[in-house]
């Protein structure tokens, strides 16, 4: 409540979000966490409390008053449609030159994404976070991470006969005839439950096509895991429909404004708290726009000049390709992606091959690249317009076409096949104008020490994906969740 003193307010229930909380608590320190959206616990008016990709309704954008689809089109027809503005558990958030998607409720990201678990090949992990020791990553924090979320394999198998990953079979067999290397790819989705939904005798969720709005069964979000045993100890309270605005000093403590927000995104209440300890877990965007505000306007004017700095898109590309018609990929593709073509050393390219699970058979084969873009872009605050801005280009996103080239242009021309054209608007092959890897804004070792402890304010920590420097190599939740390890066993020895 308003007045009220906590010793650590955590900002955001991500992944950095949730391992600060798990590891404080049972370090027996009370934690309160905030998060500005739902906390996705009760089903709404279908009785399921996730809508599925294929149906968008009210519950699926963030303040929208009309659908914003990654795939915007298909055949070419435009697909978004009108839906009531409502706190919704996807936020397509504009800024001039991109469009990020980012997961809202408690749960973040984890509540959205297509739990793709993978950790960064060793040799690639210098280029990821240069100042972080590679061997206690690989020995101590990855493995911690992998173990807290879930991380498991599908059943190879159950995958090479299956139905629902006749997609990702065909993107196997283009892959490999041109060359490239191909590596299936562990998830957090229990795949023995999807084993049991593609035999039907469990309610179906990734092989039905829920995963962008939500899976009402088999993904192990972080409500299900880390947040799960953050709760168990008792000592961690997490209030939803709850904004941060503001963090300023007030004497040894912090003092932090929160707006309470209803379900249609109303600011209902304004509240102000004190607290010893602020962690800021509010994501790369979320934690960077905060950041960049409170330095510019003067709450927290002894940030230094790394703030807003080092952002990065993980260099995502997508684009679909049309098969012969003797090469269909399945009417029904489950949502959960299993697999990767590595092209990185020698393309910069390490593709996913998604899913397109429409209900219809498309031939299309479809791939969300992540790419050694070089570009970064930083966040200013824009007074005049009373927003944060990201001087993001579109036109940046280049480097990872010809990327992503490196890999579709060969096997388009092994296969005597085309891009499709018909996905992202009428006659536009690559799906450039978006990310689902927002990473940097506040880098480690640089906005904050080696740690995460913010430079010019003892006892403000960052701990989500801003730290990572623009580009994680591979598809990044891993990679934050680890640091996060990394990062909160140290401010636990050394600063409590
Ligand atoms: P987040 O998970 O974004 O959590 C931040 C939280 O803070 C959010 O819940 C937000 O609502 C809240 N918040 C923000 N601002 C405020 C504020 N001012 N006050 C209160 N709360 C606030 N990654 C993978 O590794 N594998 C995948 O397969 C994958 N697929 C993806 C698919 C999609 C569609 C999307 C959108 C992302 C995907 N990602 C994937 C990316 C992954 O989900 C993110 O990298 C990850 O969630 C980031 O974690 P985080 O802790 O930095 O922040």
């Amino acid at each position: 409540g308003d007045g009220a003193h906590v010793p650590v307010l955590v900002i955001g229930t991500g992944y950095g979000g949730s391992v600060t909380a798990l590891r404080l608590a049972q370090a027996g320190v009370d934690v309160h966490m905030l998060e500005m959206g739902q906390a996705w616990e009760t089903p709404g008016s279908d009785g399921k409390i996730f809508p599925n990709t294929r149906t968008p309704d009210y519950r699926s954008y963030w303040l929208r008053t009309r659908t914003k689809q990654p795939l915007s089109n298909f055949l070419g027809f435009p697909i978004d449609k009108d839906v009531p503005r409502h706190a919704g558990i996807l936020d397509a958030e504009e800024f001039a030159g991109i469009l990020v998607y980012q997961g809202r409720g408690i749960g973040g990201g984890s509540l959205v994404n297509g739990g793709m678990a993978v950790t960064p090949r060793r040799e690639n992990f210098g280029a990821v976070l240069p100042s972080v020791d590679p061997a206690e990553m690989y020995d101590v924090y990855y493995p911690r991470a992998n173990a807290e979320l879930g991380v498991n394999h599908v059943d190879q198998s159950w995958w090479e006969s299956v139905d629902c990953y006749q997609y990702a079979r065909v993107g196997r067999k283009h892959a490999q005839r041109s060359g490239f290397a191909f590596t299936l790819v562990p998830n957090v989705y229990d795949m023995n439950y999807m084993k049991q939904e593609a035999a039907g005798t469990a309610p179906q969720s990734a092989v039905a096509g829920e995963i962008l709005y939500g899976n009402n069964h088999g993904k192990k979000s972080l409500p299900k895991t880390y947040l799960a045993r953050a709760r168990a100890t008792g000592r961690v309270q997490i209030t939803p429909l709850h904004r941060v605005t503001s963090v300023t000093r007030a004497g040894n403590r912090y003092a932090v404004v929160v707006e309470q927000l209803d379900t249609s995104g109303t600011v209902t209440a304004t509240k102000t708290v004190t607290a010893d300890r602020v962690f800021f877990a509010a994501g790369s965007v979320g934690t960077s726009k905060l950041l960049t505000k409170l330095k510019a306007t003067g709450a927290l004017p002894n940030l230094n000049s790394e703030i807003g700095k080092g952002w990065g898109d993980n260099g995502n590309v997508m684009c679909g390709r049309a098969n012969h018609l003797w090469d269909p990929t399945g009417t029904v593709q489950t949502s959960i992606p299993t697999a990767g073509i590595d092209n990185w050393a020698a393309g910069g390219a390490f593709a996913e091959v998604a899913p397109l699970p429409t209900g219809i058979e498309t031939w299309a084969s479809f791939y969300l690249s992540i790419t050694k873009n070089p570009n970064r872009a930083r966040f200013t605050w824009n007074a005049a317009a009373n927003r944060v801005d990201l001087s993001w280009q579109t036109a940046w996103k280049q480097p990872s076409i010809d990327m992503a080239k490196t890999i579709f242009d060969k096997i388009n021309a092994k296969e005597g096949t085309i891009y499709r054209t018909d996905l992202f608007g009428t006659y536009k092959i690559w799906g450039d104008h978006l990310t689902y890897h927002p990473l940097g804004g506040a880098v480690l070792n640089k906005a904050t020490d080696n740690h995460g402890r913010l430079h010019g304010y003892p006892g403000l920590y960052v701990m989500d994906g801003a730290l990572i420097p623009g580009n994680a190599s591979v598809n990044p939740f891993v990679t934050i969740t680890a640091l996060a390890e990394r990062n909160i066993e140290r401010i636990i020895a050394e600063d409590l």
